[in-house]
């Protein structure tokens, strides 16, 4: 988040279970504010509004149709593509958040039971 700050949401704290499974999170989103993902994501998000808007002002002298179809497929596109950290930022999250729970004294082959129970609720980092 913006000020570094890192948040995670409650419902995953089912999924930690324990101490060390939170140190899993907290490891991986701090990989995240660390390799600066969030100012990517916020600049690509930032990008999509701008090309949304200019959308707009093109369209605006086309047919209702033409506008819908435009606003529709930047929609779904804005919402696949640019509101999650992508694959690579996900992976080096994974990586240096293993780094990061051992430097504060957690055991990283706790993290693989983690991402198991992650998986097996189908949530995602
Ligand atoms: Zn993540």
């Amino acid at each position: 988040m913006p000020g570094g700050k890192v948040m995670f949401y409650t419902g995953i704290l089912s999924i930690c279970q324990d101490e060390a499974g939170i140190a899993v999170v907290m490891g991986h989103e701090v990989a995240h504010a660390i390799a600066r993902h969030g100012n990517e994501r916020m600049s690509q998000g930032m990008l999509a509004q701008g090309i949304g808007t200019l959308g707009q002002v093109g369209t605006s002298g086309a047919s209702p149709q033409v506008q819908a179809i435009f606003n529709q497929s930047f929609g779904i596109g804005s919402q696949l593509g640019l509101l999650k950290f992508s694959r690579n930022n996900e992976s080096e999250a994974d990586k240096l958040g293993l780094v990061f729970m051992t430097m504060a004294g957690y055991d990283p082959a706790t993290a693989a039971d983690f991402w198991k129970r992650m998986a097996a609720n189908k949530g995602e980092g």
